[in-house]
């Protein structure tokens, strides 16, 4: 199968899933996890429709972003992001969907401050308390979201998820559910410098159930790309 014919496959699985929960498929977007991939195959990916790139290690974005691999598109960083790398990436990247950690939100914050602009982020929740994940309790989520307005140099766009390793088919919902009523909860508070248009969570192996459970933005790496040479850590 090529790369368009998985992300064609991808989108028929992705609008039905969202008619099955009755969701207008338009609201849900495919984000291309593209990590160990080169230039010429998110090019491929890009040409084939999805609506962003996402990136997992600065040296990959790095690498590949004078090479107009995402051209045409929007790229995210979708990783563990170190803070003596946030210059490398504030302002480079339309959202950074990992901020996983308060000293992370504020170096963020301050790299953007010291470019003059306003970077939008996510929040990442670590929904299933796994000790070994990076990510935000609940209510630590809750308060930071109230708290925004004290980053001006931060612009806080929703949430995103990444659930423990599923044993079976629909393990994951209850996260799933979860973080949808989470980010409901904020959307509703109408919180200063916060506009939640964005629920990042599903991937390859269960995108159909967080589609049921409220997802708007799906990250699919091995489904679009095919399995990659080594499983990267994605914590
Ligand atoms: C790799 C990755 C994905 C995609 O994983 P697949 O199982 O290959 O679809 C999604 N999100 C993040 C943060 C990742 O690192």
């Amino acid at each position: 199968m090529s790369i368009a014919q998985n992300v064609a496959a991808i989108r028929a699985r992705m609008d039905a899933a969202a008619r099955a929960a009755g969701r207008d498929p338009a609201e849900i977007l495919l984000c291309a996890a593209t990590k160990m991939n080169d230039a010429d195959r998110i090019r491929e990916a890009v040409a084939a429709g999805v609506d962003c790139c996402g990136e997992n290690r600065v040296q990959e974005l790095t690498a590949k972003q004078p090479l107009g691999a995402y051209e045409g598109r929007p790229v995210h960083f979708i990783g563990r992001l170190q803070t003596n790398k946030v210059n490398k990436v504030v302002g480079k990247v339309e959202l950074i969907q990992s901020v996983d950690r308060t000293e992370l939100l504020e170096a963020v914050n301050r790299a953007a401050l010291r470019l003059g602009l306003r970077q939008q982020i996510l929040l990442e929740v670590n929904i299933g308390a796994e000790p070994q994940k990076g990510g935000f309790s609940p209510g630590q989520t809750l308060e930071l979201a109230a708290g925004m307005a004290a980053y001006p140099g931060l612009f806080l766009r929703g949430l995103m998820a990444i659930p423990p390793v599923s044993e079976k088919k629909g393990d994951n919902c209850k996260y799933f559910a979860k973080m949808r009523n989470l980010y409901i909860d904020i959307a509703d508070k109408k919180y200063d410098n916060v506009s939640m248009v964005c629920l990042s969570m599903g991937m390859s192996d269960d995108f159909e159930d967080a589609i049921s459970e409220g997802s708007t933005m799906i990250r699919v790496g091995t489904a679009i790309f095919g399995a990659r040479p080594y499983q990267l850590k994605t914590t």
